[in-house]
Protein backbone atom coordinates (compact mmCIF):
# COMPACT_ATOMS: atom_id res chain seq x y z
CA UNK A 1 0.00 0.00 0.00
CA UNK A 2 1.51 3.24 -1.30
CA UNK A 3 1.36 6.12 1.86
CA UNK A 4 1.27 9.59 0.23
CA UNK A 5 2.49 12.59 2.65
CA UNK A 6 0.91 15.56 1.43
CA UNK A 7 2.52 19.48 1.95
CA UNK A 8 -0.99 20.67 4.25
CA UNK A 9 1.00 24.54 2.84
CA UNK A 10 0.56 23.10 -1.02
CA UNK A 11 -1.60 25.11 -3.46
CA UNK A 12 -1.99 28.88 -4.03
CA UNK A 13 0.58 31.63 -2.64
CA UNK A 14 -1.25 34.79 -0.78
CA UNK A 15 -0.37 36.68 -4.36
CA UNK A 16 -1.77 34.53 -6.33
CA UNK A 17 -5.35 33.86 -4.46
CA UNK A 18 -5.41 37.78 -3.78
CA UNK A 19 -5.02 38.19 -8.14
CA UNK A 20 -7.82 35.69 -8.79
CA UNK A 21 -10.22 36.80 -6.40
CA UNK A 22 -9.97 40.40 -7.76
CA UNK A 23 -9.98 39.72 -11.00
CA UNK A 24 -13.05 37.78 -10.48
CA UNK A 25 -14.55 40.92 -8.98
CA UNK A 26 -13.92 42.78 -11.49
CA UNK A 27 -15.45 40.34 -13.92
CA UNK A 28 -18.77 39.97 -12.15
CA UNK A 29 -18.59 43.84 -11.64
CA UNK A 30 -21.27 44.27 -14.69
CA UNK A 31 -20.20 45.90 -17.95
CA UNK A 32 -17.22 47.56 -18.27
CA UNK A 33 -16.65 50.15 -21.11
CA UNK A 34 -13.97 48.39 -22.98
CA UNK A 35 -12.58 44.67 -22.81
CA UNK A 36 -10.87 43.14 -19.48
CA UNK A 37 -7.32 42.02 -20.55
CA UNK A 38 -4.62 40.46 -18.19
CA UNK A 39 -1.17 41.51 -19.29
CA UNK A 40 0.18 38.27 -19.69
CA UNK A 41 -1.30 34.97 -18.80
CA UNK A 42 -3.07 35.80 -15.03
CA UNK A 43 -1.37 32.55 -13.19
CA UNK A 44 0.59 29.60 -14.89
CA UNK A 45 -2.37 27.03 -14.11
CA UNK A 46 -4.83 26.29 -17.05
CA UNK A 47 -7.74 25.55 -15.58
CA UNK A 48 -7.55 28.94 -13.62
CA UNK A 49 -6.89 30.83 -16.66
CA UNK A 50 -9.87 28.66 -18.88
CA UNK A 51 -12.55 29.51 -16.19
CA UNK A 52 -11.72 33.44 -15.99
CA UNK A 53 -11.36 32.77 -19.74
CA UNK A 54 -14.96 32.01 -19.65
CA UNK A 55 -16.28 34.68 -17.37
CA UNK A 56 -14.48 37.31 -20.23
CA UNK A 57 -11.23 37.54 -19.30
CA UNK A 58 -8.65 38.21 -22.31
CA UNK A 59 -5.18 37.99 -22.45
CA UNK A 60 -2.74 40.54 -24.05
CA UNK A 61 0.68 39.66 -24.42
CA UNK A 62 1.96 42.77 -25.57
CA UNK A 63 1.20 46.54 -24.60
CA UNK A 64 0.09 47.23 -28.50
CA UNK A 65 -2.63 44.61 -28.06
CA UNK A 66 -4.35 46.86 -25.36
CA UNK A 67 -7.21 49.32 -26.72
CA UNK A 68 -8.64 52.02 -25.62
CA UNK A 69 -11.45 51.48 -23.18
CA UNK A 70 -9.73 48.51 -21.81
CA UNK A 71 -10.09 47.41 -18.16
CA UNK A 72 -5.56 46.01 -18.15
CA UNK A 73 -5.01 43.59 -15.32
CA UNK A 74 -1.35 44.02 -14.17
CA UNK A 75 -0.41 40.81 -12.67
CA UNK A 76 1.21 39.22 -9.62
CA UNK A 77 4.72 39.75 -11.18
CA UNK A 78 4.56 43.32 -12.08
CA UNK A 79 6.08 44.89 -14.97
CA UNK A 80 8.33 47.66 -15.18
CA UNK A 81 7.73 51.85 -14.47
CA UNK A 82 8.33 52.51 -17.96
CA UNK A 83 5.30 50.16 -18.92
CA UNK A 84 2.88 51.21 -16.02
CA UNK A 85 3.24 55.14 -17.38
CA UNK A 86 2.70 54.33 -20.69
CA UNK A 87 -0.65 52.47 -19.65
CA UNK A 88 -1.37 55.49 -17.43
CA UNK A 89 -1.25 57.43 -20.45
CA UNK A 90 -3.65 55.78 -22.47
CA UNK A 91 -7.19 55.56 -22.37
CA UNK A 92 -7.36 51.98 -20.63
CA UNK A 93 -8.30 51.92 -16.61
CA UNK A 94 -5.38 49.83 -14.72
CA UNK A 95 -6.05 47.14 -12.07
CA UNK A 96 -2.45 46.91 -10.47
CA UNK A 97 -2.39 43.36 -8.92
CA UNK A 98 0.99 42.99 -8.30
CA UNK A 99 1.97 40.82 -5.25
CA UNK A 100 2.99 43.32 -2.40
CA UNK A 101 5.61 41.64 -1.55
CA UNK A 102 7.23 41.93 -5.23
CA UNK A 103 5.94 46.02 -4.67
CA UNK A 104 8.37 45.73 -2.17
CA UNK A 105 10.94 44.83 -4.09
CA UNK A 106 10.52 47.50 -6.23
CA UNK A 107 10.23 50.20 -3.35
CA UNK A 108 13.53 48.46 -2.15
CA UNK A 109 15.38 49.40 -5.19
CA UNK A 110 14.08 52.50 -5.97
CA UNK A 111 15.73 53.82 -2.35
CA UNK A 112 18.59 51.59 -2.85
CA UNK A 113 18.87 53.30 -6.58
CA UNK A 114 18.74 56.93 -4.45
CA UNK A 115 21.28 56.40 -2.43
CA UNK A 116 23.85 55.74 -5.32
CA UNK A 117 24.49 51.97 -5.29
CA UNK A 118 24.34 49.72 -8.62
CA UNK A 119 21.44 47.14 -8.25
CA UNK A 120 22.35 43.44 -8.26
CA UNK A 121 19.47 41.32 -9.33
CA UNK A 122 19.54 37.50 -8.59
CA UNK A 123 17.11 35.80 -10.96
CA UNK A 124 16.29 34.73 -14.47
CA UNK A 125 16.60 37.63 -16.83
CA UNK A 126 13.84 36.05 -18.67
CA UNK A 127 11.20 36.04 -16.06
CA UNK A 128 8.89 39.05 -15.87
CA UNK A 129 9.39 39.62 -12.23
CA UNK A 130 12.95 40.22 -13.19
CA UNK A 131 12.22 42.36 -15.90
CA UNK A 132 9.74 44.65 -13.91
CA UNK A 133 12.78 44.87 -11.31
CA UNK A 134 15.15 45.84 -13.65
CA UNK A 135 12.73 48.50 -14.75
CA UNK A 136 12.94 50.14 -11.42
CA UNK A 137 16.55 49.91 -11.34
CA UNK A 138 17.05 52.09 -14.68
CA UNK A 139 20.46 52.26 -16.16
CA UNK A 140 22.24 50.81 -12.50
CA UNK A 141 20.98 47.32 -13.09
CA UNK A 142 22.35 44.16 -13.86
CA UNK A 143 20.66 40.18 -13.34
CA UNK A 144 23.32 37.81 -12.08
CA UNK A 145 21.42 33.86 -12.52
CA UNK A 146 24.48 32.39 -11.48
CA UNK A 147 27.35 32.75 -9.08
CA UNK A 148 29.81 31.78 -11.87
CA UNK A 149 28.99 34.53 -13.30
CA UNK A 150 30.28 37.21 -10.83
CA UNK A 151 33.73 36.05 -11.59
CA UNK A 152 34.17 38.43 -14.70
CA UNK A 153 32.34 41.39 -12.79
CA UNK A 154 34.86 43.96 -12.74
CA UNK A 155 32.52 47.17 -11.29
CA UNK A 156 33.82 48.58 -7.87
CA UNK A 157 30.87 50.62 -7.31
CA UNK A 158 28.84 49.78 -3.92
CA UNK A 159 25.92 47.34 -4.52
CA UNK A 160 22.68 46.61 -3.25
CA UNK A 161 21.45 42.83 -4.00
CA UNK A 162 18.28 41.84 -4.16
CA UNK A 163 16.57 38.11 -4.89
CA UNK A 164 13.84 37.41 -7.54
CA UNK A 165 11.19 36.17 -5.31
CA UNK A 166 10.31 32.77 -6.28
CA UNK A 167 14.61 31.51 -6.44
CA UNK A 168 16.29 29.21 -4.14
CA UNK A 169 17.95 30.38 -0.91
CA UNK A 170 20.73 28.26 -1.96
CA UNK A 171 21.71 30.35 -5.84
CA UNK A 172 21.03 33.82 -3.45
CA UNK A 173 23.65 32.36 -1.19
CA UNK A 174 26.04 31.50 -3.46
CA UNK A 175 26.10 35.10 -5.86
CA UNK A 176 26.19 37.06 -2.13
CA UNK A 177 28.77 34.98 -1.23
CA UNK A 178 30.82 35.24 -4.77
CA UNK A 179 30.38 39.13 -4.23
CA UNK A 180 31.43 39.30 -0.64
CA UNK A 181 35.06 37.27 -2.28
CA UNK A 182 35.60 40.73 -4.25
CA UNK A 183 35.16 43.51 -1.46
CA UNK A 184 32.94 45.21 -2.63
CA UNK A 185 30.83 47.84 -0.10
CA UNK A 186 27.08 45.82 -0.26
CA UNK A 187 23.53 46.37 0.93
CA UNK A 188 22.21 42.83 0.95
CA UNK A 189 18.49 42.60 0.67
CA UNK A 190 16.57 39.10 1.24
CA UNK A 191 13.77 39.48 -0.46
CA UNK A 192 12.79 35.78 -1.18
CA UNK A 193 9.09 35.10 -0.90
CA UNK A 194 8.59 32.76 2.41
CA UNK A 195 5.37 31.15 0.84
CA UNK A 196 8.33 29.81 -2.09
CA UNK A 197 10.91 29.22 0.37
CA UNK A 198 8.90 27.18 2.86
CA UNK A 199 7.72 24.91 -0.08
CA UNK A 200 11.22 24.36 -1.03
CA UNK A 201 12.43 23.22 2.19
CA UNK A 202 9.64 20.92 2.40
CA UNK A 203 10.13 19.22 -0.54
CA UNK A 204 13.33 18.88 0.50
CA UNK A 205 13.61 17.47 3.18
CA UNK A 206 10.86 15.19 2.52
CA UNK A 207 12.11 14.08 -1.23
CA UNK A 208 14.83 12.51 0.87
CA UNK A 209 13.07 10.70 3.26
CA UNK A 210 10.37 9.45 0.63
CA UNK A 211 10.66 6.75 -2.69
CA UNK A 212 9.31 9.35 -5.00
CA UNK A 213 7.71 12.55 -4.99
CA UNK A 214 4.48 14.21 -7.04
CA UNK A 215 5.06 18.03 -8.06
CA UNK A 216 1.65 19.18 -9.64
CA UNK A 217 1.61 23.03 -11.35
CA UNK A 218 1.65 24.31 -14.49
CA UNK A 219 4.88 23.03 -17.04
CA UNK A 220 5.37 26.90 -17.48
CA UNK A 221 5.26 28.02 -13.51
CA UNK A 222 9.02 28.52 -12.72
CA UNK A 223 8.27 28.38 -9.00
CA UNK A 224 7.13 24.27 -10.01
CA UNK A 225 9.98 23.96 -11.84
CA UNK A 226 12.47 24.82 -9.16
CA UNK A 227 10.50 22.23 -6.60
CA UNK A 228 10.62 19.36 -9.54
CA UNK A 229 14.48 20.63 -9.66
CA UNK A 230 14.85 20.00 -6.14
CA UNK A 231 13.08 16.42 -5.65
CA UNK A 232 14.49 14.75 -8.51
CA UNK A 233 18.25 15.74 -6.76
CA UNK A 234 17.03 13.26 -4.45
CA UNK A 235 15.39 10.58 -6.30
CA UNK A 236 12.77 9.90 -8.68
CA UNK A 237 10.03 13.27 -9.20
CA UNK A 238 7.48 13.34 -11.40
CA UNK A 239 5.84 16.59 -12.75
CA UNK A 240 1.96 16.44 -13.00
CA UNK A 241 -0.51 19.41 -14.41
CA UNK A 242 -3.48 17.54 -13.26
CA UNK A 243 -4.92 14.20 -12.32
CA UNK A 244 -4.93 13.17 -16.52
CA UNK A 245 -0.79 13.02 -16.16
CA UNK A 246 -0.98 10.53 -13.33
CA UNK A 247 0.52 7.38 -14.11
CA UNK A 248 -1.05 5.58 -10.96
CA UNK A 249 0.29 2.35 -12.23
CA UNK A 250 4.02 3.14 -11.84
CA UNK A 251 3.40 5.60 -8.56
CA UNK A 252 1.81 2.59 -6.80
CA UNK A 253 4.65 0.70 -6.91
CA UNK A 254 6.39 3.33 -4.11
CA UNK A 255 5.74 2.78 -0.59
CA UNK A 256 6.30 6.18 0.24
CA UNK A 257 5.34 9.57 -2.00
CA UNK A 258 6.01 13.15 -1.10
CA UNK A 259 2.97 15.63 -3.22
CA UNK A 260 3.29 19.53 -2.89
CA UNK A 261 2.42 21.98 -5.28
CA UNK A 262 3.59 24.84 -7.40
CA UNK A 263 2.21 28.62 -5.71
CA UNK A 264 -0.25 29.14 -8.48
CA UNK A 265 -1.97 25.26 -8.68
CA UNK A 266 -5.23 25.37 -7.67
CA UNK A 267 -6.73 23.37 -4.71
CA UNK A 268 -9.34 21.75 -6.86
CA UNK A 269 -6.37 20.08 -9.05
CA UNK A 270 -4.30 19.06 -6.25
CA UNK A 271 -7.83 17.92 -4.66
CA UNK A 272 -8.29 16.19 -8.06
CA UNK A 273 -4.99 14.22 -7.91
CA UNK A 274 -5.37 12.88 -4.45
CA UNK A 275 -8.68 11.58 -4.91
CA UNK A 276 -7.37 9.99 -7.95
CA UNK A 277 -4.65 8.28 -5.65
CA UNK A 278 -7.11 7.03 -2.67
CA UNK A 279 -9.55 5.31 -5.34
CA UNK A 280 -6.52 3.55 -6.39
CA UNK A 281 -5.82 2.46 -2.53
CA UNK A 282 -3.03 5.39 -1.27
CA UNK A 283 -3.16 6.50 2.00
CA UNK A 284 -2.61 10.47 2.00
CA UNK A 285 -1.38 12.04 5.34
CA UNK A 286 -0.85 15.76 5.36
CA UNK A 287 2.65 16.84 7.10
S1 LIG B 1 5.11 33.54 -4.73
FE1 LIG B 1 5.26 35.05 -3.09
S2 LIG B 1 5.95 36.91 -4.13
FE2 LIG B 1 5.17 35.55 -5.73
S3 LIG B 1 3.03 36.11 -5.95
FE3 LIG B 1 3.09 34.47 -4.45
S4 LIG B 1 3.17 35.52 -2.45
FE4 LIG B 1 3.73 37.01 -4.03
Amino acid sequence: MTRVIVDRNAGFCGGVRRAIRSTGKLLSGGPAPGRIVSYGQLVHNREVTDALAEQGLQSVASLEDVADGDTVVIRTHGIPPEEERALRWRQVEVSDFTCPRVKRVHQGIVARCKEGYRIVIVGDPLHPEVKGLLGYAGDSGVVVSKAEEVRGYTDRRKIAVFAQTTITPQLFTEVVQAFEQKGLEMAVSNTLCPFVVNRQRWIQRFSRLVDASLIIGGKNSSNTRKLYTLASDNGPAYHLSGAADLNLEEILEYPLVALTAGASTADSTIQEVLAALQAAGAVIEHR
